[in-house]
């Protein structure tokens, strides 16, 4: 992605300035929480990063009364020209300071360096750029005729992609006129609170935004919070069940973005080196922390010994280690419990009698890493093939019929996305039919874009983020144009 005019500026050299301590930011001001501190770790190294200040007694409280005041006073009423140059501002504000962001999250995440400077922070600033646009368009949105924002919005959201997420939550919460409170994930909360310095900085109207670092207790006090009237959670699909529980029948607005246990389904007339490439990008990018990650190959039987071979021979020249290195191409796992829930998960496959293959990249002995893994011989019943591991780590399944490989993917109870490689259109529009996925690639894996809607189907929950439907998440439906 391209910044345009807005390169990041020389002085943002003065990169990892990482605080020793960071406060949350609440009606306008950085203060101090009721919590205890946190303290996050880099990955990369397993040494402690910064300490941060987290909600408790009364924080959520605070955070919402503000985010009500802010509303009524302020954002519901603004012109939305006026809500579009905030945003602006804060689009600026991320390409700016973007080698700064991309250092803190890649520090606090453990994603290599150059995924954050040219996939992360580029796209946080772009989903702020294209949703300042909407602002003063919502009328032509064709959600109605007199586009009404839900309230304050209650947002979760995880440490995968820590400063995507918040800028998937808050752009179009904003554009369409609401307030915010968000929680960001415990073991990543550092990126988020460097953009409460850029909405600081943008002039944006005390109580808009108000960010809460802390654990899942403090997330769900936000989420059931009376004074929330729209919550938006992105996580795995066990928490997002409590939180629909624990929300039946209050009415509130609800989107749910959780796991996934993706297909990536290559036909035997696919070009095969592109394929690969696919292949490896779904599985490896971002370490395969990635709730679309195409952590299922199902490949068709003629082409397997040689896409399976191909494989091999190009995640070997994959390189893992330091995250800040710019040539490395697999970062850290996130925590140590991430790592060990990846080693346990993929243990199954052995005990299942799936065949391992591990990439022979060396492996740094401080820090929290795993190796590139790819296993064949799996079978539809292996945990490995069924449970998402959110790691680097590959199921391979073959298939010798279109049928099969759509029953094959669709035997899972997630649905967030899919892969096709072929070289026919019509089998493209086929099986993007026939697969249960909110979002199908075709010849392509992982790409994202402000203007297409994202979301899931069954267990990988429900609502879209990103496009016109991200968009009518955050406004009430309008009776006249309901028909
Ligand atoms: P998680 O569900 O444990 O945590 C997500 C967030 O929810 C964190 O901020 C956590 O503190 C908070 N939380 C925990 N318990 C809570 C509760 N009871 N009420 C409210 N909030 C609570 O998930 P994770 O391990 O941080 O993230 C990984 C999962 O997220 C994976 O399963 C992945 O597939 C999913 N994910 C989905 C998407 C998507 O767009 N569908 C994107 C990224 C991640």
């Amino acid at each position: 992605t391209d910044f345009g005019d807005y390169a990041p500026a020389p002085e943002s050299a003065a990169i990892g300035r990482i605080q020793p301590r960071y406060q949350m930011y609440l009606d306008g001001a950085f203060v101090d929480g009721g919590g205890a501190d946190l303290t996050t770790v880099n990955p990369g190294t397993g040494e402690p990063l910064a300490t941060v200040a987290t909600a408790g007694k009364g924080d959520v409280d605070r955070a919402v009364a503000a985010a009500r005041r802010a509303y009524e006073r302020v954002w519901s009423t603004m012109p939305g020209a006026e809500r579009g140059k905030y945003l602006f501002r804060i689009a600026r504000g991320i390409a700016e300071r973007a080698r700064e962001l991309a250092v803190v999250e890649t520090l606090d995440n453990g994603k290599p360096i150059k995924e954050s400077r040219d996939v992360d922070v580029p796209t946080a600033s772009a989903h702020f750029f294209y949703h300042a646009g909407w602002a003063d368009k919502l009328r032509h949105a064709g959600l109605g005729a007199n586009p009404t924002p839900i309230g304050v919005a209650g947002q979760v959201i995880p440490w995968n992609f820590p400063l995507l997420m918040a800028a998937w939550k808050i752009a179009p919460a904003l554009a369409a006129g609401n307030t915010v409170v968000i929680k960001p994930a415990e073991t990543t909360p550092l990126s988020i609170l460097v953009l409460a310095e850029i909405i600081a900085d943008a002039g944006l109207p005390e109580g808009v935004v108000n960010i809460l670092p802390g654990a899942g207790d403090v997330g769900a006090e936000l989420v059931t919070h009376p004074g929330i009237d729209k919550v938006a959670f992105t996580g795995s699909t066990a928490v997002g069940k409590q939180i629909q529980s624990a929300l039946a029948g209050t009415g509130r607005r609800l989107t749910l973005e959780l796991g996934g246990k993706a297909a990536n389904i290559v036909f035997d007339d696919a070009p095969i080196d592109q394929a690969v490439e696919g292949i490896v990008n779904g599985i490896f990018f971002n370490q395969g922390h990635v709730c679309c990650a195409g952590s299922r190959l199902l490949v068709q039987e003629s082409v397997a010994d040689e896409v399976i071979d191909k494989l091999e021979d190009r995640v070997s020249t994959l390189r893992l280690g330091d995250p800040m290195d710019k040539n490395t191409d697999i970062g850290a796992i996130n925590s140590a419990e991430q790592l060990a829930r990846i080693t346990e998960l993929s243990a199954t496959g052995d005990d299942d009698g799936a065949e391992r293959w591990t990439s022979p990249c060396p492996v740094p002995d401080r820090g929290f890493y795993f190796p590139p893994t790819v296993f064949t011989n799996v079978s539809q019943s292996m945990r490995i093939a069924r449970d998402e591991i959110f790691g680097p780590v590959l199921a391979v399944q073959t298939f010798r019929t279109p049928d099969e490989a759509v029953s094959k993917a669709n035997n899972t109870p997630y649905g967030l996305s899919a892969g096709v490689w072929t070289d026919k259109g019509s089998r493209i529009l086929g099986m993007a039919q026939a697969v249960r996925a909110g979002v199908v690639w075709a010849n392509t894996f992982n790409r994202f874009d402000p203007t297409a809607a994202f979301g899931g189907y069954g267990e990988s929950g429900f609502g879209r983020e990103g496009g016109r439907s991200g968009l009518a998440a955050y406004l009430q439906p309008d009776a006249k144009d309901q028909f």
